[in-house]
């Protein structure tokens, strides 16, 4: 049995979609990124300009322990960069972009020095999400799931089943036509 749609279906995606786009808005003039450093490995994710960057990187050798925590770097244009404007520092690695997607093992990893320089980390490797793919998902997503809910609440207005569209005014338990119990909603 088809269910009706819910508002819920509409709020989810459109809370993704609405944070989505407040980060791009905010990323334009904002840079920020977190760093997590294990002695055997160091993680961040990279936050500027429409882009979303996760990386990993290895160091040379063992980090010593006061260098093993999370910090985090806030950073505005000119001192900000995406990742496709940091220095190629390993050339004869592999980069691959298309339409604002990268998976680079080239570039600085993105930390400016601060308890652990780049040229500490041995092989690292960046995947790059531009910000318009999930607000393209989580948009279209939205609008789609906008349209389903006013259509259901309008079929339901007109005394039609909310599902399929069945004309329910000779009704009064579920629809003869796919099964849906009829909600009370006052009307006669
Ligand atoms: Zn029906």
């Amino acid at each position: 049995m088809k269910r009706a749609p819910s508002i819920v279906l509409v709020i989810l995606p459109g809370a993704v979609f609405l944070a989505v786009a407040a980060d791009w808005a905010r990323s334009v003039n904002n840079s920020e990124t977190f760093i997590l450093s294990r002695a055997k490995s160091v993680w961040a994710i990279d936050n500027f300009d429409g882009e979303i960057a996760f990386w990993r990187g290895t160091p040379l050798a063992d980090l010593p322990a006061i260098k093993q925590h999370w910090w985090h770097e806030h950073w505005e244009p000119p001192y900000a960069y995406k990742t496709a404007s940091f220095n190629v520092v390993s050339a004869r690695e592999s980069e691959w972009a298309l339409a604002g997607f990268m998976i680079t093992m080239q570039r600085r990893f993105p930390t400016t020095g601060k308890s652990i320089l780049p040229s500490q980390l041995g092989p690292r490797v960046g995947v790059v999400i531009p910000l318009w793919f999930p607000a393209l998902i989580f948009g279209a997503w939205t609008y789609v799931a906008a349209r389903r809910y006013v259509r259901a609440t309008r079929r339901e207005q007109e005394g039609l089943c909310r599902v399929c569209g069945y004309d329910l005014r000779a009704t009064r338990d579920r629809c003869p036509e796919c099964g849906t119990p009829i909600v009370a909603t006052g009307a006669t």
